[in-house]
């Protein structure tokens, strides 16, 4: 037998050829499962302590409305009374956030908010900008896939998991972040009059939200999911955590046209003369989202109510251009990655949007339709190795968009 020294894993004790190789340190071996078993638990003691993290601290520096609102309108057009609403909750919120409060100092409520508009106008986007520019982390929920505790589907809490994860497990971080409630309307009751109609699931999801909303301590599985008795918890406290949530609320319109006392399709009654009624939504005060189908205690756990206009073909055209990652900016870019000039004629862009409109599908739809003019150019282009420029006039625009099987349906 040969008289070499068979070397082993320092933790693990297998051998070189057991562990599928082996690490040397100064006098001791590391195998590869070893290295990784080792950086989960690091990870893990982060996750706990809030360490190595690269988000701000809660002091971070408060962001005045204006450079707020200045920060929105270089990534969402128009939308500008929800703009002014949003970054003086948000700003408000930090505020509060930092106030030390003293026994008998005023202590502030939070800033949770409500964003109504059609789908499509810019209500995601704007809580993900705010986001961004606070460098908070952030994370979207959809509410109809929220139920009660107990009953299949997601659990409340679970937005508070997608939260920790997008602060990568910095449980102070998350603490002050920023979570998106998508579809709010949907778990609307059907009625305002709870005797009439117990629609169990939504008042139960609102019941489960309201409390995140509140303030609580909630322990949740780091990994998301059921709770089961073995797991360990991570605690958070949801007390700076800002909520918006965001809906269409369909036929609202008509809820606050009542309580104005006017009639949606135009009739004047004498008494709503200055009332603009090309959106009714500018209107919309607390009262409306109670009779819509939220629960008091949500509407007054989330005080703050702004609206989105829908957008019209100038808003879809400024979209294509104008924000600082405008579409017709990112193809330029992809295009210039490989020495081509990408020349997109002007009529391209009303033909775009044109039909982003019959397609019915708002700003959500100039993404695919743009996909759907460029993809050849894309796949070909690379590899023919040519430089130079590309022109797309209308002509080209319109035979890529009459091919596209997807949109001509
Ligand atoms: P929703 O109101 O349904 O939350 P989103 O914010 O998700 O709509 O918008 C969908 C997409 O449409 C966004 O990612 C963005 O590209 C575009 N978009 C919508 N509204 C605007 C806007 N006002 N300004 C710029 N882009 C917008």
């Amino acid at each position: 037998m040969a008289s070499k020294k068979t070397i082993r894993c320092s933790f693990c004790g297998r051998t070189e050829e057991q562990a599928g190789g082996l690490i040397q340190g100064v006098d001791s071996y590391i195998c590869p499962d070893c290295v990784e078993q080792a950086y989960q638990l690091v990870q893990n003691i982060h996750a706990v302590s809030g360490e190595k993290s690269t988000f701000h601290s809660p002091d971070f520096a408060l962001h005045k409305p204006k450079e707020i609102k200045d920060f929105l309108d270089q990534y969402v057009i128009g939308q500008d009374d929800a703009k002014r609403t949003l970054a003086v909750a948000v700003y408000n919120h930090y505020k509060r956030i930092n106030q030390k409060v003293q026994d008998d100092e005023v202590e502030i409520e939070k800033s949770n908010m409500i964003l109504v508009g059609e789908t499509g106008t810019g209500k995601t986007l704007l809580a993900r900008t705010i986001a961004k520019m606070l460098n908070v982390p952030f994370a979207i929920a959809d509410a109809t896939v929220l139920t009660e505790a107990g009953y299949v589907g997601e659990d409340v809490e679970n937005i508070l998991v997608k939260l920790l994860q997008a602060a990568n497990y910095d449980v102070k971080a998350a603490e002050h972040g920023i979570v998106f409630i998508d579809e709010l309307d949907k778990i609307a009751r059907k009625s305002d009059n709870p005797s009439i109609t117990r629609d169990v699931s939504g008042e139960g999801v609102q019941q489960a939200l309201l409390k995140l909303l509140e303030g609580t301590i909630s322990n949740v599985p780091p990994q998301g999911g059921r709770k089961h008795p073995e797991q360990k918890m991570i605690a958070i406290n949801t007390k700076d955590i800002l909520f918006i949530a965001g809906g269409a609320f369909d036929g609202i319109e008509r809820i606050i046209a009542a309580r104005k006392s006017t009639n949606v399709i135009g009739y004047s009654t004498g008494t709503d003369k200055e009332i603009d009624k090309s959106n009714m939504l500018k209107y919309i005060a607390p009262a409306d989202l109670k009779k819509f189908g939220l629960i008091p205690e949500i509407v007054g756990r989330m005080p703050i109510i702004t609206y989105l206009n829908p957008l019209d073909a100038t808003a879809l055209k400024r979209i294509l251009t104008e924000p600082k990652n405008a579409l017709v900016k990112q193809f330029t870019k992809l295009f210039a990655m490989d020495g081509i000039q990408l020349i997109i004629d002007d009529e391209v862009l009303d033909f775009v949007v044109q039909k982003a409109i019959e397609f019915k599908l708002g700003a959500r739809g100039l993404r695919s339709i743009m996909e759907s003019i460029l993809n050849d150019a894309m796949f070909e282009m690379p590899s023919e190795n040519k430089t130079g420029k590309l022109h797309i006039d209308k002509a080209y625009a319109e035979e890529k968009i009459s091919k596209d099987k997807k949109l001509a349906q």
